[in-house]
């Protein structure tokens, strides 16, 4: 019997502009009094325009080419519903079927691992839980709410929990090598979601186990015990 893991990562990436992707407000929400970077655009107030920041899409054209890809001739964004109180608007905007770049591919451990997409999107606020009095309470603070993020698709070209980490060592190499994030994954600017399954060759027949997904997963030995515990259970 051979047994073969196919991985694949969406990388979640907080480029470090200036201003927040589509309104004039500070990107800076590290260390910052919780809802004072925020306005009617990134709260999601009745009658806001969003207005698309240059920068950040160029960085992400920018990071896109760092990868091998090829942009789109042309591209643009998409609702995403999302029915949470951390995006007040109830929806993302992202892209889907236009991306701004898409086909890349970056060399790990002397494999090839192909990038399907990487595209532009905002990023929501941030839920904090607290203790008050006995009670549970959970605050919102939409600092965050609006932060450019770009993701990054892989194919599912990754074998091992250890070519998964030096994947992401290597993704955030290169990002820092542009100056676009400090892709710090402990702080967040850099988060990481591997998806996980098992094909399995017996004899003559092929099988695949149900494919895992592991959610917002927070530092490079996480991604790798993450991996090797879902490969183990499947
Ligand atoms: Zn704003």
């Amino acid at each position: 019997m051979k047994i073969t893991p196919i991985i694949g990562l969406e990388v979640h990436v907080e480029l470090k502009t200036k201003s927040k992707m589509f309104c004039s407000c500070s990107a800076e929400h590290f260390h910052v009094d919780p809802n004072t970077h925020t306005c009617p655009t990134c709260l999601g107030l009745p009658g806001a325009l969003p207005v698309p920041n240059k920068t950040a899409c160029e960085w992400c054209i920018k990071l896109g080419l760092a990868l091998g890809c090829t942009p789109n001739e042309s591209s643009f964004f998409e609702r995403k519903n999302y029915f949470y109180p951390d995006l007040a608007k109830g929806y993302q905007l992202t892209q889907y079927e236009k991306p701004f770049v898409i086909n890349g591919k970056i060399t790990v451990d002397g494999q090839e691992i192909r990038i399907n997409r990487a595209h532009m999107e905002e990023d929501t606020g941030k839920s904090v839980h607290i203790i008050q009095n006995g009670e549970e309470l959970t605050l919102i603070d939409y600092n965050r709410c609006g932060v450019p993020l770009v993701e990054i698709v892989s194919e599912p070209d990754i074998t091992s929990a250890q070519m998964a980490k030096n994947y992401l060592l290597k993704i955030q190499q290169i990002i820092r090598y542009l100056g676009i994030s400090d892709a710090d994954i402990e702080k967040g600017s850099m988060r990481c979601e591997p998806t996980i399954n098992l094909k399995i060759e017996d004899n003559n027949q092929t099988f695949y186990t149900p494919l895992a997904e592991i959610k917002n997963v927070a530092s490079l030995t996480g991604v790798q015990s993450a991996i090797d515990f879902e490969l183990n259970r499947q």
